[in-house]
Parts: C-alpha cells; sequence; structure tokens
C-alpha cells in the first residue's frame, strides 16, 4: 500500500527508449547510467551509510524507512525533471491510490530478511500500545504463516511454491480491515511502498480472482526506484543492521517465526513481491 496521501503524485516514467536496462552497467561512453539498478542501490547505499555514520546512537530500526523513502522522494523528483524536460513527452499519468484503499492488501507479501526484523522490531513496540490490539495481530500472523509453511510444503518446487504464494488472496494480517489501514504503516515493506495503480476497478479483480489477467498497472519508475530498494535491504540490510545487534528487538513475535533469514519466504521470494509486471 503507497503513503496514505500523495501531495504531488508521481509523475511517469523517462523516456523509455533512451533509458538503458536497469543493471546495464556503463554506457558505451563510460558514463554509468543513473538509473541501472547498480547506481541506484549504490546511490541509496551511500545515503544510508552517512546517515548512520552522523548519527551513531539511533537505531536504524527508527530511521531507515524514513530514510530510504526519502532518497526514493529524491529518485522521484529527478525523474519528473527529466520527463518535464523534454517537452515532447506526453504528460504521464498518476496512481489512483488514495488513503483507505487496500485491495492490494489482500495478497502475500514477500519481504527481505532485514525488513521482517525491521518490521518484528516495530510490532514489538506496539505492545503496550492499547489502539492496536497485539493479541490479535500476533494471532493472525501465526495462521497466516501457518497457510504459507503449508503452500510451500504442498508445493513440488520453489517456483511452484512461489506461483502458489501468488494466489494468495486474503486479508493481510496486518491490515485492519475495518479502518483500512496498515497496523504497521511507518515498517510497512518495500513491497508495499512500490505498490500503484492507475485503476482501482483493476485491483479490485485483482484482488478478487487469483487468476485476474489483466493486473499490470504498475508504474515502470515505482519498479525501477523501489526494486533498487528491495535489492539494497537485500543485499545490505542484515549487515547494516547488524552493525547494532541490541537496537533490534529480539524477533519475539511470529513473524520471527515466519521471516527468518534464509527461510524460504524471506529468501526464495528476495525477487519481490508476485504483482504483474507493468506493460
Ligand atoms: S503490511 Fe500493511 S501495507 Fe503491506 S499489505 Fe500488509 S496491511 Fe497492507
Amino acid at each position: 500500500m503507497p503513503p496514505p496521501s500523495r501531495p504531488s503524485p508521481r509523475r511517469q516514467e523517462p523516456p523509455a527508449a533512451r533509458r538503458r536496462r536497469p543493471g546495464a552497467g556503463p554506457s558505451p561512453g563510460g558514463r554509468q547510467d543513473p538509473w541501472s539498478l547498480e547506481a541506484l542501490v549504490r546511490s541509496l547505499r551511500d545515503r544510508v551509510r552517512s546517515y548512520a555514520a552522523s548519527h551513531p546512537d539511533e537505531p536504524p530500526s527508527l530511521w531507515l524507512y524514513r530514510e530510504i523513502d526519502s532518497w526514493a522522494a529524491d529518485r522521484d523528483d529527478d525523474w519528473k525533471r527529466r520527463r518535464s524536460s523534454r517537452a515532447v513527452l506526453p504528460l504521464a499519468p498518476e496512481p489512483s491510490c488514495r488513503p483507505g484503499c487496500v485491495h492490494c492488501c489482500y495478497q502475500h507479501v514477500a519481504v527481505t530478511p532485514a525488513e521482517a526484523r525491521l518490521l518484528a522490531d516495530h510490532l514489538a513496540r506496539l505492545r503496550p500500545n492499547a489502539e492496536v490490539e497485539v493479541e490479535a495481530l500476533l494471532a493472525r500472523l501465526s495462521r497466516a504463516a501457518e497457510d504459507c509453511r503449508r503452500l510451500i510444503a504442498e508445493a513440488p518446487d520453489p517456483r511452484a511454491s512461489r506461483l502458489a504464494l501468488a494466489r494468495v488472496r486474503r486479508p493481510c494480517p496486518l491490515l485492519d480491515e475495518r479502518l483500512g489501514r496498515c497496523l504497521a504503516y511507518d515498517a510497512r515493506p518495500v513491497n508495499c511502498r512500490r505498490e500503484n495503480s492507475l485503476d482501482v476497478e483493476v485491483c479490485r479483480r485483482y484482488r478478487d480472482d487469483p487468476d485476474c489477467p489483466d493486473s499490470s498497472l504498475r508504474l515502470v519508475r515505482y519498479d525501477v526506484i523501489w526494486g533498487a530498494a528491495f535489492a539494497f535491504l537485500a543485499r545490505w540490510g542484515p549487515a547494516l543492521l547488524l552493525l547494532k545487534p541490541g537496537a533490534i528487538e529480539p524477533l519475539d513475535v511470529a513473524l520471527s517465526r515466519t521471516m527468518t533469514p534464509g527461510s524460504p519466504i524471506g529468501a526464495e521470494d528476495a525477487g519481490g513481491a508476485d504483482h504483474p509486471a507493468e506493460p
């Protein structure tokens, strides 16, 4: 689920014909494409390292997503500037996502091990929070974890298990269906932050029908920027978090049993949630 409000709705991708394939490395002229996966991951890594160096006493669980969001917003601004500087390009469509719209919260969400730790830490801090029925939340997490384990155990191979998880349609255990909001919004994973849509009706159909063929609505720029954020967390997150082991709460909530590093859910799905690709 994207941010609840989008004060400046994101614009569309830079010129596709001129954008090199992410991860393609340096251009023939020797300049590295700033939109390559490697360049974006390095840029985010530098940003995070810089913050960590200047705030050594702050646990990453309190600022990491904030820095990632800020980095993503800056990249988004870059993208918009590039697009607006090319008058020949049409104005880009904007996401239809709005607060309270939670169709995208009815599927399996893949997370990196680092994100599972961040989420677990966040949930641990919720324990004294009277607004959240933490025990009920943990029970939902445990049930969802059992469902995932069963699907994975029944699948003959990893590909089949990924396909089975992609067909899951149930409310996320962290979703407050009554209020239409995420109970761990500040710590929601990258795959939730990157979610976007141009047509809410298609999201509704996708939510209701695991075989819905027409859900290819994600904007390219979201995939480029947030795909890099996912890769950053997959590669650097654990090391970063382990820099301050005392700052991370023990994984004593259900997610720790569901998505520990190396588990099928944490590792096999490191390519992201099984959302359809943008056309
Ligand atoms: S973690 Fe939050 S935003 Fe992500 S699917 Fe669950 S309820 Fe929705």
